[in-house]
Parts: C-alpha cells; structure tokens; sequence
C-alpha cells in the first residue's frame, strides 16, 4: 500500500449534502422484513437442492430463477460503467417505476412530478397507488422549464420523473437543468433513458457516483430488440437499489429472461448494428418527411421515432391505418397538435410509410 490518500466515494461530498434515503422511505417499507426465499437463503453449488419445494424431474424450468440475476447483473455491468450492487433488473421499466411509486410515495399524502408531454407509466403507477401527479408542462422546444417547478423542499414530493430522450418528442432534455433539479431536490430524480442508445449523449449513469438522489431507467425494450421478454434496467445507489429489492417480487425476472438477456449481452454487436441502421434510416425518414407537402415540422431526433407536425394528423393516421401503415397520433397530447409519432422501421418499411404519404398529398 502506499501513503496516497484515496478519497472513498462515502466522503465525497455532494452538493446535495442533506440527502437522507432512509427519512425518503415509507415508513412501512423501511420497518418491514422482506420475504426471505429459498434461494436467498441459499444460492450456492449443491448436488441436491430439497429447499424449495420444487418439481425434482428435468425440465428447462423446474428450478426458480436466479432472485437477483446476477449473472445478467455481471455483463452488464461492465457496458454501463455501474456495480451489479447499483443494479436492479425487473419485468420492463414498468416495474421499476412501480416499485419506486411504492417504495417512496405514501397513498393520499405524498406527489410526484411529470413534465408533460411525456411517457403515460408514471402517472399511471401513480394514480393506482393513489399518489398525486403534478403535471409541468415542458417549453416550446419540449424542454425542461425551470421557473414552472414547485417548491422542491416540500416534503411530500417525493419523485421527479424526467424522460431524456424524452417519449413523445424524441428531444434530450437540457443536461445542466437536469443537474440542476439533481442539486437543488431532497427527493429522488428519476431520469428514464429507454432510448439512450439512439443518441450519442452521455448516460445519467456517468453521474451516480455524484448525485445520491439520482436514478437512471433503461430497457432491453428498444435498441436491445426484447420488448416481448419484459426486462428493465435501473441503475440508482446501491442503497436505493436494496430498497427496490426489498419490495420486489422475490422471482420477478424469470429464468427465460435471464437467460436471453445474457445471449443478447455476449451479442452485443448485433445491437450496435441494429442502432447504425436505425439511426441511417433516421435520418433518412427525417429528410423524406421535411420534403412532404404535409409536413409542418420534423422534430429533431435522438430515439428510434421521429414526432412530425402535419396538416391533419387524425385524418392521415386514418389513411395510413386503412392500408396497413399504424403509426401512432399524438395530436390530443399537450404541445403535439396534430402531430404523428413514426417509428423508425426497416429501410423497407419506411419506403412504404414514405410511398404512402406522398400518395396522400398528390
Ligand atoms: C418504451 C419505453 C419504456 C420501456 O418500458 P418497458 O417496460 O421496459 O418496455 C420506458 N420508458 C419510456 C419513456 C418508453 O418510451
């Protein structure tokens, strides 16, 4: 050992000095003994495994999975720059903001904060946990406007939701007033980052280390090309992933999951190949709509969709609808006046999507 004086992360002191997980924790939760499963109790090699109660004969999937994934916690780890202590894995995104609702918000007195428009699940989970919505509305450019925010030392808000880039407008939100709400809040700043492999943007994840109050949602769903499997990724403290562990489901992530997931970790080339196409054809679907005669405006892009502003967003979706194109209209949405949101597709079908709106102009 040499006499170098490392500073350990503990006694790194951040600006959001006052940060306090435990007095942010419903009291139940904090107080309560999770349920302790066979496989908590023991998850080592063994020849003969008689402690849960499971069918002896082989099949794929006599056995419970792996409570913790730790497996698909290891390769991931080293992709995303975070300890598998710093990761929670659960069934979609959906689960982590279910169980971050319910983890910190108390039904009937506590609030979380959405800056419309943005992804439905946050609000959802929040009214079915009886949890009370303030709903900000982002600026012109789909971005954060700071002067909208309520006081943040009211202690029964307790999350903010931030989506970046953001779902339905495929912007990245301002960094610096993301960092900002980072600082200035006592509670926890969940940035949902589904569609951080479309931008060249750096992840939330290069600054855990620095904000104990921050929480980072990613998913398989998107450029992983595993929506039907159900896997979601956050990244937060190792004190605020022990919380969500806590709560969870004890075999949230099934053993199929897992095992996919660890296929598409040690593949990760094919998804680097999937994100160069999309985002080629990204580009080229951006041009193709700015050259339409119903076009009003192309939003700018960093996801795998693009949100464009047309003459008659519901009577277009309709003629799209009516020759096999879905695309999804935005138009009732705060800020999204007729607009259409379109998802990148193959390079074939969006030929077809781009055939189909010229056909309805001319
Ligand atoms: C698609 C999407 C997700 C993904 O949710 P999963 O439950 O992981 O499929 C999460 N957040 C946003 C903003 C999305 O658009």
């Amino acid at each position: 050992m040499s006499n170098q004086i490392y500073i350990r992360p503990q006694e790194y002191m951040p600006s959001n000095a006052t940060f306090d997980l435990n007095a942010l924790v419903r009291d139940n939760v904090r107080r309560m003994k999770p349920y302790s499963s066979a496989r908590d109790e023991f998850s080592g090699e063994a020849e003969v495994f008689l402690d849960a109660n499971e069918n002896p004969y082989p099949s794929p999937f006599n056995r419970y999975p792996d409570p913790l994934q730790s497996e698909v916690k290891r390769l991931l780890s080293p992709l995303k720059g975070v300890t598998p202590e710093q990761t929670f894995l659960g069934n979609g995104s959906d689960e982590a903001i279910d169980l971050l609702i319910r983890a910190f918000c108390e039904p009937n007195r506590d609030s979380i904060i959405i800056t419309e428009p943005t992804y439905g699940m946050y609000s959802v989970c929040a009214n079915v946990n009886a949890v009370r919505t303030i709903s900000l509305t982002l600026d012109q450019n789909f971005d954060l406007d700071l002067s909208l925010f309520p006081a943040l030392n009211d202690p029964s808000l307790k999350l903010i939701f931030l989506c970046s880039p953001n779902n339905p407008s495929a912007n990245l939100l301002n960094r610096e007033r993301i960092i900002q709400l980072l600082e200035q809040f006592q509670g926890l700043v969940v940035v949902d980052e589904a569609y951080i492999d479309f931008t060249t943007a750096p992840s939330f994840t290069t600054e855990l280390s620095k904000y104990p109050n921050l929480v980072i949602l990613q998913t398989f769903s998107k450029a992983w090309g595993l929506a039907g499997l159900r896997l979601g990724m956050c990244f937060a403290s190792k004190e605020i992933i022990a919380v969500l562990n806590k709560i969870k489901y004890p075999y949230n992530v099934n053993i199929k999951t897992q095992e996919l997931a660890v296929e598409a970790l040690s593949n990760k080339d094919q998804k680097d190949r999937w994100v160069k196409e999309i985002l080629q054809e990204r580009t080229r679907l951006i041009e193709a709509l700015q050259g339409l005669t119903i076009t009003q405006k192309v939003y700018p892009s960093d996801a795998n969709f693009v949100l464009v502003k047309v003459t008659d967003a519901p009577g277009i979706y309709k003629r799209l609808m009516n020759i096999g194109i879905i695309v999804r209209d935005r138009s009732n949405v705060r800020l999204c006046d007729n607009c259409l949101r379109i998802t990148v597709g193959t390079q074939r079908e969006n030929d077809k999507l781009i055939d189909a709106l010229k056909q309805i102009v001319s």
